[in-house]
Order: C-alpha cells, then sequence, then structure tokens
C-alpha cells in the first residue's frame, strides 16, 4: 500500500506507518515517492529488510518500479540508506552529497550501524551533488540544500509544487532520539543549530520528515521546535 500526499509525492514505506510491515522494529525511515510525470524518484529507503515490500507498493499504486530512476538520500544512517545498494542493484542512480556519499562508498561511523547492531552494506556508485544543485528530472526540479549538524553529510531536497515549497528534510526537524544522536561522532550541536536558524530565514511550507508525521503548513513552527529542542538539549560530555 502507498499513500498520497501533497503535491506529486507518495509514502511508500517507513515503520512509523507501518507502510511495510515487519515484525520486528526495523526503525526503517519514511520512504517517499516522486512522480515527476515521466520517471518516479525515491526520496530515502529504509535500513534494507523492507525494499521488497517498497517495491511493491509502488506496483500495487499502478506505478512500474522500471521508471524509478533516482535514489535521493538525505543522509547515509543505516534507517534510510541501508538498501542503497540493493536499490543500485535495480538500476537506480544513488544521489548524496560529499561526506554522505563518502560513508556510503567507505562506511564508517556515519552509518551508525553500530547503534542498531547491524552491518551497512556499502555502495558501489554514488552521485554527488552539492548544496544549491539542481537536480532536473522530467518535470521536476529538486534543489539540493546541505543541512549538515544532524550528520555531516545531511542534505534535504526541495521542490515546488503549486504555490508550495515541500521539503524532504531527513532527521534536520523531527529527529528522533536526540539524547543518542548528542554523543555520535558524526552530530555537531554547532552547525545543527546554524543550519535550522538558516531554515528558519526562508522556511519551506510544507515538511516531509524522516520519521513520523508530515508537517503540511507552517514548517516554521517545527523547525523553531526543533531549534529549541537542540538548544535546551545538554551538551554531550
Ligand atoms: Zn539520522
Amino acid at each position: 500500500m502507498g499513500m498520497r500526499l501533497i503535491g506529486p509525492v507518495y509514502l511508500v514505506g517507513g515503520q512509523d506507518y507501518n507502510m511495510v510491515y515487519l515484525d520486528w522494529p526495523a526503525h526503517d525511515a519514511n520512504v517517499y515517492l516522486v512522480d515527476t510525470g515521466d520517471m518516479m524518484v525515491l526520496v530515502d529507503c529504509g535500513c534494507g529488510e523492507s525494499l521488497p515490500g517498497i517495491l511493491a507498493n509502488i506496483e500495487e499504486m499502478e506505478f512500474e518500479v522500471r521508471d524509478v530512476s533516482h535514489l535521493l538520500l538525505t543522509h547515509a544512517h543505516l534507517p534510510h540508506a541501508g538498501a542503497a545498494e540493493a536499490a543500485r542493484r535495480n538500476d537506480i542512480e544513488l544521489v548524496a552529497a560529499p561526506a554522505a556519499a563518502e560513508t556510503l562508498l567507505h562506511g564508517g561511523p556515519g552509518t551508525v550501524a553500530y547503534h542498531y547492531d547491524r552491518r551497512f552494506p556499502l555502495a558501489k556508485e554514488v552521485t554527488v551533488v552539492e548544496d544549491g544543485d539542481s537536480i532536473e528530472l522530467a518535470t521536476t526540479e529538486f534543489r539540493v540544500l546541505q543541512l549538515p549538524g544532524h550528520s555531516a553529510g545531511s542534505v534535504g531536497y526541495e521542490l515546488t509544487s503549486g504555490d508550495k515549497r515541500l521539503l524532504f528534510c531527513g532527521d534536520v526537524v523531527r529527529a528522533p532520539h536526540l539524547e543518542q544522536h548528542r554523543s555520535r561522532l558524526d552530530y555537531n550541536r554547532d552547525v545543527y543549530v546554524e543550519t535550522l536558524l538558516r531554515l528558519l530565514d526562508d522556511p519551506p511550507d510544507v515538511l516531509y520528515p524522516g520519521h513520523g508525521p508530515f508537517c503540511l503548513s507552517h514548517a516554521e513552527q517545527w523547525i523553531s521546535e526543533e531549534l529549541k529542542k537542540v538548544l535546551q538539549a545538554p551538551v554531550a560530555p
């Protein structure tokens, strides 16, 4: 099953909505599908085990999996990118920021696989995008926004639909378990605060986060909440 959201966006995976049910805590992030009018684009892909279910959800909505051309990765954490190499073997081009691409290709603490007591399947090839890049796919333009702090390689992908700007923000807003992230090696509180302040300068209308519910209006409120949470959290020892 899949769920249509605002704009050309569908939810096709993610454990918070049981989009692919696994009877153990797989921690899969939300997995979005964007219909560009020609090819289809995935944003994040879950830990791995659920990929066949995600692809089945796409087919069930009467889209063709073979039309999925790109997987835009918001960062290299396992719940978002564990299935990336398996997706690539399905002829889907992987896209990530430089630091995330390094982690996807070579591993290391930036996958946070250790946190889940798991092995991260390394990617063989990743297309690197930089802040400000524009990815044009059929009728849709995705703008790349560097959003470091939660992890060094965090980016958002923004598209415009009608009069709304929709931002896939990964874990930059509504990050789960902030208290665990604080001690992670690629977490940088000061950089994260700067990122959130920059987002507040020019907030999108809609936020599609990596976990939990979507923010379909007044995105700046959620960004402010996240900033408050980060500023109030004790600094890691
Ligand atoms: Zn994360």
